[in-house]
C-alpha cells in the first residue's frame, strides 16, 4: 500500500480490556471524580449492569433502562431530565449500540463524562458520532461524545445469542471493509482493520460451532475494539450509507443489514480495493468469502432475512442511490439507479452479487 499524506485523530479513550474488566468501571469514576452516576442499561444487559451496580455502591444515583434502537429523541430528552434531577456529574452504559447511543445523545447534551460497557460488537464506543432519531435520524460528531473510558469484558457478550453474535461481527468488519476502501487510506486505520478482519473471521466461525467459548469471544470482542478505532478513523463511505437508509427508512435491525449487503457493497468496489480486502481476508474472493462466512455462522445472508419487505426495494431505491452520491475519500465505482436497483433485488434474494 502507498502511504499517502495523512491526518489520523487519536482519541483519548482508556481501554481495559479482559475478563473481569467490567469491574474497572467503579475506579474509571473514581478517577473521574465522579460521585453521582447515571446507569444506563439495555434490558439484555441486566445482569452485568448488576456488577456494574454493585461495584459503584453508594456512587449509583439512578438507573435508565428504557433503551431503543436509534436513540429516540424522546428517550434522550427523558434521560437528561433523570440525569439533571440526581445531579448526576457521570455517565455509565452497558449495553449494545443503542445503550452506547443513548448515553451519547445525553453526553453531548449534558457535558457529563461517559464511561461505556459495550456487550455487542458494534463499535461505538470507539467513536465521537452519536445519532438521534426524531423525524429523521440525525447524526453528529462531537468530541463530548466519546467516552472518558471502556471496558471491554468479553464474559458480558457470551449471552449474546448466535445470529447476534453473527450480524454483529458482521457490523464490525464493514467498518474494516470501508476503512480499507478509500482513495487515500488512513493507514493507521488500515492497520487496524486489516489485523481486525481475520480475527473476527476467524472468531465468528468458532462462536458459530461454541457460542460459550470465552477465548473467541474475547477474539472477537478485540476485533470489534479495532474496527471500531478504524470506523472512528476512516469514517463511514457507501456501505454504511446505504445501511443507514435502508436501517433508518424501513427500521431494520442495524447489524442485519450491515450482514445482508455487505458481500453486494464489496462487490460493488473497484477491483484494486476488492484486492485490498480480499488479501487481508486471505483470499482472492472476498465477496464470496464473506457470503460463505455469513452462511456458515448464521448471519442474514439477504434483506428479505434481515426483515425487509419485497415493494421496500423499490421505496428505498432512490434515496439509496442518492446515499451513494459523491461519497468524498471514496473509490466506489460510479453507480447509475439501474445498478443500485439490481443491487437492492439480489441483496433481497440473496442471490450472487453481480
Ligand atoms: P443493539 O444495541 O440494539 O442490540 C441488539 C439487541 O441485542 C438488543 O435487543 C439488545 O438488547 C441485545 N443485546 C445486546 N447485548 C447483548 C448481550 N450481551 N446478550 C444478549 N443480548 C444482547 O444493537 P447494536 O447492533 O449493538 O447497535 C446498533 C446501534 O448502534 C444503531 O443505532 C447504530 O446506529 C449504532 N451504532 C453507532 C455507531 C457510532 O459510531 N455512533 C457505530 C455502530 C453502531
Amino acid at each position: 500500500m502507498t502511504i499517502f499524506a495523512f491526518t489520523h485523530e487519536t482519541l483519548a479513550s482508556r481501554i481495559h480490556f479482559g475478563s473481569g474488566s467490567v469491574e474497572d468501571v467503579s475506579d474509571e469514576i473514581a478517577r473521574l471524580g465522579a460521585e453521582r452516576v447515571l446507569l444506563i442499561v439495555s434490558r439484555s444487559a441486566r445482569r452485568a449492569a448488576g456488577r456494574v451496580s454493585a461495584a459503584l455502591g453508594g456512587r449509583l444515583a439512578a438507573g435508565v433502562s428504557e433503551v431503543r434502537v436509534h436513540v429516540p429523541v424522546a428517550l434522550a430528552e427523558a434521560a437528561v431530565r433523570c440525569a439533571a434531577d440526581v445531579s448526576a456529574d457521570a455517565l455509565v452504559t452497558v449495553g449494545g449500540g443503542s445503550a452506547t447511543g443513548l448515553g451519547k445523545a445525553v453526553a453531548v447534551r449534558t457535558g457529563l463524562p461517559l464511561v461505556a460497557v459495550p456487550t455487542t460488537y458494534a463499535g461505538s464506543e470507539c467513536t465521537p458520532v452519536y445519532g438521534v432519531t426524531g423525524e429523521h435520524k440525525e447524526t453528529g460528531r462531537d468530541a463530548r461524545a466519546q467516552p472518558a473510558a471502556v471496558c471491554y469484558d468479553p464474559e458480558l457478550t457470551v449471552g449474546l445469542p448466535p445470529r447476534a453474535t453473527a450480524a454483529s461481527g458482521f457490523n464490525a468488519m464493514a467498518h474494516c471493509v470501508e476503512a480499507v476502501g478509500r482513495d487515500r487510506p488512513d493507514p493507521v486505520a488500515v492497520l487496524h482493520a486489516a489485523a481486525a478482519l481475520p480475527l473476527l473471521a476467524d472468531a465468528l466461525r468458532r462462536l458459530a460451532g461454541w457460542p460459550d467459548d470465552l477465548a473467541a469471544r474475547s477474539d472477537a470482542l478485540y476485533g470489534a475494539y479495532l474496527a471500531g478505532t478504524a470506523l472512528a478513523a476512516a469514517g463511514t463511505g457507501a456501505h454504511h450509507r446505504l445501511c443507514h437508509v435502508l436501517g433508518g427508512d424501513l427500521g431494520l435491525p442495524h447489524a442485519d443489514v450491515h450482514a445482508a449487503l455487505l458481500p453486494y457493497t464489496v462487490a460493488l468496489r473497484p477491483a484494486a480495493e476488492r484486492d485490498r480486502i480480499g488479501r487481508a481476508l486471505g483470499t482472492d474472493d472476498p465477496v464470496a468469502a464473506l457470503r460463505d462466512l455469513a452462511a456458515a455462522t448464521g448471519a442474514p445472508t439477504s434483506l428479505a432475512e434481515a426483515g425487509m419487505a419485497r415493494d421496500d426495494a423499490e421505496r428505498v431505491a432512490g434515496p439509496a442511490y442518492g446515499a451513494l452520491l459523491g461519497i468524498p475519500g471514496s473509490t466506489a465505482r460510479p453507480v447509475d439507479p439501474a445498478t443500485v436497483r439490481a443491487l437492492l433485488d439480489d441483496a433481497y434474494h440473496g442471490r450472487r452479487p453481480a
